[in-house]
């Protein structure tokens, strides 16, 4: 880890935002929706959009191809905004953290919004897997639990200085969905249940905890999520409830178990094409803003990357902080009552 742990100094360009686009703002995707539960649409990018993520954070000078609509551009900074994550060439964490503190990205401390932004369904398509692990950041990479080649994906995520989740299949409310293979199903024997989380959990190092992938169904059943939060509070695991279902049991099982627990805001790219991208951004820019912090969830296809390249960058120069996932947990009453 130490040789690409370095300082990553993010010094945002200063971006002249135009506002042309007149896009409006849409009803507010945050709900859950069909479309979460579907298998991603993948398609392969050139390689010569692979830009180095140093010089992507460091320096990027490009044009914005859609400049943001006119009510994300807030009053800019009278000096640029240093987001500086802290370097990772510190003895190694306490083997005794939990797995969420001893994984997560370390941060600066900051003031005003933040912003997680979680791409989900990490590694089924190779090349954009790696396209996503190069992205500016800090964001965070909820690898698939199926997909092949984890350990190197995992390791190049976390050298890029990107936190990373376990990307669980579970079983959604409609059938019709490929979950994929070793899903968490509601009715499954205790036995095959533990042996799938346990299979889940231990196919690569290093998450700070579980999002779910689909999974209406079963984030919906209380006694199995209660089942899966045994699980990751045994390691110290948080859960990023994705809210696929208004029904989910996910908040109320995870204070149960003292499990970490934090939830989806908004889907950036259930409509893929880049002006539905910047509409999402600005509804999760606003509710940044208006609560403090905001969780994104987007999906590592082509057009959401060029969209996440263009924007990650912008962030700084308008005042919100680009974090990793982990930045948003906050004590649990529960736990702060003992
Ligand atoms: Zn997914």
């Amino acid at each position: 880890m130490g040789k690409a742990a370095r300082i990553l100094i993010a010094v945002a360009a200063m971006f002249v935002l135009g506002a042309g686009l007149g896009a409006s703002l849409g009803v507010v995707s945050g709900s859950a929706t069909a479309a979460a539960d579907s298998v991603i649409a993948t398609s392969p990018m050139p390689a010569q959009d692979a830009t180095p993520l140093r010089t992507a954070a460091v320096a990027s000078q490009a044009p914005l191809p859609h400049a943001p609509p006119p009510h994300v551009a807030a009053p800019r900074p009278a000096t640029p905004q240093t987001v500086a994550v802290l370097p990772d060439d510190t003895p190694p964490r306490d083997a005794a953290l939990p797995a969420w503190q001893r994984f997560a990205v370390p941060v600066a401390a900051t003031v005003g919004p933040r912003i997680a932004v979680v791409l989900d369904d990490v590694g089924v398509h190779v090349p954009n897997g790696r396209r996503a692990a190069e992205l500016p950041g800090p964001v965070t990479l909820a690898l698939m639990t199926y997909a092949r080649g984890l350990d190197e994906l995992a390791a190049r995520a976390r050298a890029n200085g990107h936190e990373l989740l376990v990307h669980v299949p579970m079983e959604p409310f409609d059938g019709k969905w490929d979950t994929g293979p070793n899903a968490l199903r509601t009715g499954l024997a205790a036995t095959e249940l533990d042996r799938r989380i346990e299979w889940a959990l231990s196919q690569f190092d290093g998450a700070v905890g579980v999002n779910n992938h689909m999974g209406s169904r079963f984030t919906s059943d209380p006694e199995s999520m209660t089942v899966l939060m045994a699980a990751l509070a045994d390691r110290g695991m948080l859960f990023l409830d994705s809210i696929t279902t208004g029904a989910t049991k996910g908040r109320v099982t995870a204070r149960t178990a003292g499990v970490p627990y934090l939830a989806r805001d908004v889907f950036l790219d259930n409509e893929p094409d880049p002006e539905s991208v910047w509409a999402r951004i600005a509804e999760v820019e606003a509710l940044a803003r208006r609560n403090g912090a905001a969780v994104a969830i987007a999906h590592p296809k082509g057009a959401t990357l060029e969209v996440l390249r263009v924007w990650l960058p912008s962030l700084a120069a308008r005042g919100i902080t680009l974090v990793p996932l982990s930045a948003l947990v906050t004590p649990q009453p529960l736990l702060a009552a003992n």
